[in-house]
């Protein structure tokens, strides 16, 4: 599928380029910026007030333990055991339970496409993911190595830190593992158990790290590692978050992450939301949007080693979402955003999600659709999310709402 965006805004971290044209090429960009030409008839699509952003790249979520309410009755926690013992006696797991594990996951799909995110890492082991990962409405990182976490009751999630380490050094792949998510010794010596047993490199992607010390954000900074940040989920199970600002001045690549919604956000907006509410109550500053949009785009692609994706250039994937908002502000207006705003979608070239000014594209590129209210606002979906809703709610034989996925037919 060929086609452009014309007189868009592309919005990067560094750059801001008002009356820019996209030129996608099947599942590439082949041209962006001001001057971006083909010499080639294409269906051209007017994008005159609109914000091209890379697509979101959430860097943690469990897609299985994508329900709703939050669990947590005994908060704040220990550690991550003492926070899974809750959920797994709570009534809402048992409801959950009752659901087909495809939905789950693809309901934690569509709780991150209707939020602009593309690209999601789902932490779980591979030949888990493999059974769910067909046919989703966003794309899951399938190049990873991985540990659980990195103490002795760990969940056995592949094959040994060393092992797993060293496999992503050798295929520059991303070697990913919880750590520093709690309190007791063990968990708060995570990192130097990482270090005396050589996985901390560029390689290793560190997710929470609430509990790291100086001594292990100075190790985290020698060896180029990166931590997930997920500001949600942390400061509800713990009251307590990654020392970010601190991360940040010493130069380590902090990427983001929703969690999944029984601990963390209900969707990337409230993740947005309390990212800067957190750091301006924590250090009397405001953190820069900016670089909360470098954490989802150029940052996480760093992070996840997908060096064709965060960016919106020449050659890159066509991962793109569309806002609407103020192009001498655009950083606001990402920070910012609630459904209403994603105006547009683009996976892999293929428009996927949009708000319904774009029905005549989706007809024009005979792409099918859904017609849905997304709270409130009506919008259009290649894929069946209210088919899957309908299962949902007859595995668990009410009318469960779910905030994270606030759809109706239109
Ligand atoms: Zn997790």
């Amino acid at each position: 599928m060929n086609w452009e965006m014309k007189n868009v805004t592309i919005v990067s971290p560094e750059s801001v380029q008002n009356r820019a044209n996209v030129i996608i090429k099947g599942k590439k960009i082949a041209a962006a910026g001001r001057n971006a030409k083909i010499d080639e008839e294409l269906l051209s699509i007017d994008c005159s007030d609109l914000l091209a952003f890379p697509g979101f790249i959430d860097c943690h979520d469990h897609l299985l333990g994508t329900y709703w309410p939050r669990v947590g009755d005994r908060r704040p926690y220990l550690n991550w055991l003492e926070w899974d013992n809750d959920l797994k006696s709570a009534p809402v797991y048992a409801e959950r339970q009752q659901i087909d594990s495809a939905d789950l996951y693809q309901m934690g799909g569509y709780r991150h496409l209707l939020c602009g995110v593309t690209s999601v890492q789902d932490h779980i082991p591979h030949f888990v993911r493999e059974l769910f990962a067909k046919n989703m409405p966003i794309k899951i990182v399938s190049q990873f190595a991985m540990a659980h976490s990195v103490t002795s009751f760990a969940l056995a999630w592949g094959d040994g830190i060393e092992k797993e380490h060293a496999l992503a050094v050798q295929r520059n792949i991303p070697f990913i593992t919880h750590c520093s998510e709690g309190f007791d010794t063990e968990t708060i010596h995570s990192v130097e158990t990482l270090h005396k047993r050589g996985a901390l490199s560029k390689q290793t992607v560190l997710v929470h790290g609430i509990a790291l010390s100086d001594h292990d954000i100075e190790l985290l900074a020698e060896n180029a590692c990166h931590v997930v940040w997920c500001p949600v989920s942390n400061l509800y199970m713990f009251s307590r978050t990654a020392p970010v600002k601190k991360l940040l001045e010493k130069g380590v690549n902090v990427v983001l992450g929703t969690d999944s919604p029984m601990s963390g956000s209900v969707n990337l907006f409230e993740e947005l939301t309390v990212a800067k509410e957190y750091y301006a109550e924590a250090y009397g500053k405001d953190i820069p949007d900016k670089l909360l949009l470098q954490m989802l785009t150029t940052g996480a692609a760093k992070a996840m080693c997908l060096p064709d994706y965060g960016e919106i250039a020449d050659n890159k994937v066509a991962d793109l979402v569309l806002l609407d908002g103020d192009p001498q502000d655009p950083y606001s207006a990402f920070t910012g955003m609630n459904y209403e705003n994603i105006k547009l979608v683009v996976i892999d070239g293929r428009p996927k999600y949009a708000s319904e000014e774009f029905i005549s594209v989706f007809e024009a590129m005979n792409i099918p659709f859904q017609k849905i209210l997304v709270n409130g606002h009506r919008k259009i979906l290649d894929g069946d999310v209210l088919g899957l809703l309908d299962r949902v709610r007859q595995a668990v034989k009410f009318r469960k709402q779910l905030d994270f996925l606030p759809v109706e037919p239109w």
